[in-house]
C-alpha cells in the first residue's frame, strides 16, 4: 500500500540526502545575503549582483588587498554585504546524519495548531500518579473504559474539543534523562504540591528543571479534600521560589484539585487549554515525521516496539523511520486504545513496530520516503556515535568559562551550588551572581543544602552546569555518575577560594596545577571506645582504597564535619599502611572523637595535572 499512499499524500522531506548542500552556497532572499562557507569575490560578486571592481575597490579602501579569486572570510563578507546594501547570515550546513541539529523552517501558512504535550511533576506522595489516573479515566468515551494501556508511556485526552498529550511517567527523572539526552518533549509541566504538605525539596527540583528547560509551569494544588489542606501556604511557600500565583499579582496559573477524589481535574485540563492556547504551539502536518522516543521494549512477538512522539510532520504505516542508529519501517502503529492508525500528527504519541533494534527513550526520529536514504542516514549516525563514543565531551567545565569569556557575545554559564546549610548555599549563590559582567552571566539554577547528588549531575549533565560543593561531597555512586556524564564538580571550603577560583577562570588564569584525587571511602559500622585512646571506628571499606597517610575528612550524610589526617589504621590487631575496598578495618581519627555509626571516612590525595 505505501507506493500509493505516497502518491496521494505529499509530503515535505525533513532533510535532503539528495543534494549536495556544499555547492548551494549562497542566496540572497529579502535583501539578506545568506552564505554557507567561505566564498571568493567573484561569487560574491555574481550573487549581489555588485561588479566585482567595485567590491575591490571598497576592500582597497579598507586597506585589504584582494583580487577577484581571493576567498574571503566572515568578517569581509559581512563587510561587504552592508557596505552594498545587504544584510548577511551565516548558514551552518548539517548533513543529513545530524537530523537532531536540522532546522526546520515551516512556511507559516502550514502550519496548523498542535495539542500540548504535558509531564506531571511534584514531590513524592503528593499525588501525581493518582492525578495520572484521574486523568486517565476522566471523560472516557464508551468503548475506551478501562482500555487505556498503560504500556504506550503516553496518552491523549479531549476535553471541548481539545486535546492534550500527558506523558505518564510521573517524576523528574524521565524528564531529566531525555533533556540530559538533548531531546525536549514537554510543553507543560504540571506541578503538583500536596495542600496538606507544601512545597517539599522535590517540589523545588521540579521547579528547577522545568525553569533550566523554559517550560511554563502549572501549579495542581492537590488533596484539597484533606482537613489540613491550605492552598495558601503552598502559595506562599512557592513564591519563595519565583513561583508566584496569579492572585498574588504573579502570571502562574494554581489550580485546587483532588485527584482521589476527582474534584475539578475538567478545571485542570481546561488550564492546559488555556495555557497551551496562549503558547501557540503549531506545527506542520504536511511533512515527514520528525520526534522522540519516549519508551521502548523488546516485545517477545513484535520485536523491538517503541513509543513515538511525533512532534512535527506526520507519520504513516509503511514510512521508513531512522530512530537513534537504526532503521526500520513503521510496519504497524496502534494509539492507547491498541487502536491501528494509519496516520499520526504532531503530538501524538504512538506505540510502533517494525524497527531493526530497540532504540534508547530520548532517542530522536525521523521519516523518510524511501528505504536507501534511511538506511543509509542510519548507518552514518552508527558511525558517528562510535566515534564520539570515543571523545566524549564534557557538558561545561571550568576551562570554557575563559573561551566563552572571550568568545565576544554575551554567554550564560549555568551553575549549581550545593553547601552545608541553605545560609552558606544562599551566600555563595549571591557572592557569584555578583561577579556577572557584560560578557558572562552566571545563572545559578539550583541554590540548596545538602550532599551532591545524582540528581544535582543529571541536572547539570541536561543543562550543561558546573556543580559547585561548598563544605558537602558526592558519594562514590554520584562521583561515578559525574564522571559518567562528564560533569565538572568542584569542591570548596571558603567562599573567597570558590569565587577567586571562578574569576580566574574567567580571566584564563586557571590554576591547576594540584586537584584533589579522592582515594577511597570507608562507612564506620560500629563504635569502640577504649579509655585513654578514644573512639575507634569499625569500618567498611565501601569503594577505592583507604591509606594510614593520606589526609581524610569525615561526611555525614554528605557533609564535611571534619577533616585531619587518621591517628591509626588497623586490620585485625595489626597496623597496617593501606585498606582496599570490601575489607573492613578499625580507624582512629587523629584529634576528632565523635564519631557516629553511618558516618563516612573519605581519603583523598592531592595529586599534580599539568
Ligand atoms: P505520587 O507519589 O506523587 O505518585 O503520589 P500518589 O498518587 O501515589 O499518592 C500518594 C497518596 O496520596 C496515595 O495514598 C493517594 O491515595 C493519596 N492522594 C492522592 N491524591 C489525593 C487527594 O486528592 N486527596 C487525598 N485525600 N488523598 C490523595
Amino acid at each position: 500500500m505505501g507506493k500509493n499512499n505516497k502518491q496521494r499524500f505529499e509530503r515535505e522531506t525533513n532533510v535532503s540526502t539528495k543534494i549536495n548542500a556544499d555547492k548551494v552556497k549562497t542566496k540572497v532572499n529579502g535583501g539578506v545575503f545568506v552564505y554557507t562557507g567561505a566564498i571568493s569575490v567573484n561569487e560574491l560578486s555574481n550573487s549581489l549582483n555588485v561588479p566585482a571592481s567595485e567590491i575591490i575597490k571598497f576592500l582597497f579602501m579598507q586597506k585589504k588587498m584582494v583580487t577577484i579569486n581571493t576567498v574571503l572570510d566572515d568578517e569581509l563578507i559581512g563587510l561587504v554585504c552592508l557596505q552594498f546594501g545587504y544584510d548577511f547570515q551565516k548558514k551552518h550546513i548539517v548533513a543529513a546524519e545530524n537530523f537532531e541539529e536540522v532546522e526546520i523552517n515551516d512556511d507559516p501558512s502550514k502550519l496548523k495548531g498542535r495539542p500540548p504535550v504535558v509531564t506531571i511533576m511534584g514531590h513524592v506522595d503528593h499525588g501525581k500518579t493518582t492525578l495520572i489516573d484521574a486523568i486517565r479515566n476522566s471523560n472516557l468515551v464508551a468503548g475506551e473504559v478501562g482500555g487505556i494501556s498503560q504500556e504506550i508511556g503516553a496518552y491523549q485526552k479531549e476535553i471541548n474539543g481539545h486535546k492534550i498529550t500527558f506523558i505518564d511517567t510521573p517524576g523528574h527523572e524521565a524528564f531529566t534523562a531525555m533533556r540530559s539526552r538533548g531531546a525536549s518533549v514537554t510543553d507543560i509541566v504540571v506541578l503538583v504540591v500536596a495542600a496538606d504538605d507544601g512545597v517539599m525539596p522535590q517540589t523545588i527540583e521540579a521547579i528547577d528543571h522545568a525553569k533550566s528547560a523554559g517550560v511554563p509551569i502549572i501549579v495542581a494544588i492537590n488533596k484539597i479534600d484533606k482537613p489540613g489542606a491550605d492552598p495558601e501556604r503552598v502559595k506562599n511557600e512557592l513564591m519563595q521560589h519565583d513561583i508566584v500565583a496569579e492572585d498574588y499579582g504573579g502570571d502562574v496559573i494554581c489550580v485546587e484539585i483532588s485527584a482521589k477524589k476527582k474534584v475539578n481535574i475538567d478545571g485542570l485540563l481546561e488550564t492546559i487549554i488555556l495555557v497551551s492556547e496562549m503558547k501557540e504551539l503549531k506545527a506542520n502536518p504536511d511533512r515527514y515525521a520528525l520526534g522522540t522516543v519516549l519508551e521502548a521494549k523488546l516485545d517477545r512477538n513484535e520485536g523491538p516496539k517503541a513509543t513515538l512522539l511525533i512532534q512535527n510532520g506526520t507519520l504513516k504505516e509503511g514510512d521508513y523511520l531512522v530512530v537513534g542508529t537504526s532503521y526500520g519501517k513503521a510496519r504497524r502503529m496502534t494509539n492507547e486504545f491498541k487502536k491501528v492508525l494509519n496516520v499520526a500528527t504532531p503530538s501524538t504519541p504512538v506505540s510502533v513496530i517494525g524497527l531493526a533494534e530497540v532504540p534508547e527513550a530520548g532517542d530522536r526520529f525521523m521519516a523518510f520516503a524511501e528505504e536507501s536514504e534511511a538506511r543509509a542516514i542510519a548507518l552514518k549516525r552508527k558511525q558517528l556515535k562510535e566515534a564520539k563514543e570515543k571523545n566524549k565531551t564534557s557538558a561545561a567545565s571550568l576551562d570554557d568559562l575563559y573561551k566563552l569569556a572571550n568568545s565576544g557575545d554575551v554567554q550564560t554559564i549555568n551553575i549549581i551550588i550545593k553547601a552545608d546549610s541553605t545560609g552558606s548555599a544562599e551566600a555563595v549563590k549571591t557572592s557569584l551572581e555578583k561577579l556577572n559582567s557584560d560578557k558572562i552571566n552566571i545563572n545559578v539554577i539550583r541554590a540548596t543544602s545538602g550532599a551532591i547528588t545524582e540528581s544535582d549531575v543529571l541536572l547539570a549533565s541536561a543543562s550543561k552546569a558546573i556543580v559547585y560543593g561548598f563544605n558537602v561531597r558526592p558519594d562514590a555512586r554520584t562521583r561515578a555518575k559525574a564522571e559518567e556524564e562528564k560533569v565538572e564538580i568542584r569542591l570548596h571550603n571558603i567562599i573567597y577560594a570558590l569565587i577567586e577560583e571562578i574569576q580566574d577562570a574567567m580571566k584564563g588564569m586557571l590554576k591547576k596545577e594540584k586537584v584533589e584525587k579522592v582515594t577511597g571511602q570507608a562507612e564506620i559500622r560500629k563504635l569502640f571506645k577504649v579509655s585513654k585512646v578514644g573512639t575507634i571506628g569499625g569500618c567498611m571499606v565501601t569503594d577505592g582504597v583507604i591509606k594510614n597517610q593520606s589526609p581524610i575528612r569525615l561526611l555525614r550524610e554528605g557533609v564535611v564535619v571534619f577533616e585531619g589526617k587518621l591517628a591509626s589504621l588497623q586490620r585485625e590487631k595489626d597496623q597496617v599502611k593501606e585498606v582496599k575496598a570490601g575489607f573492613e578495618c578499625g580507624l582512629l581519627i587523629d584529634g576528632f572523637n565523635d564519631i557516629k555509626e553511618g558516618d563516612i571516612v573519605e581519603g583523598y590525595e592531592m595529586v599534580e595535572v599539568d
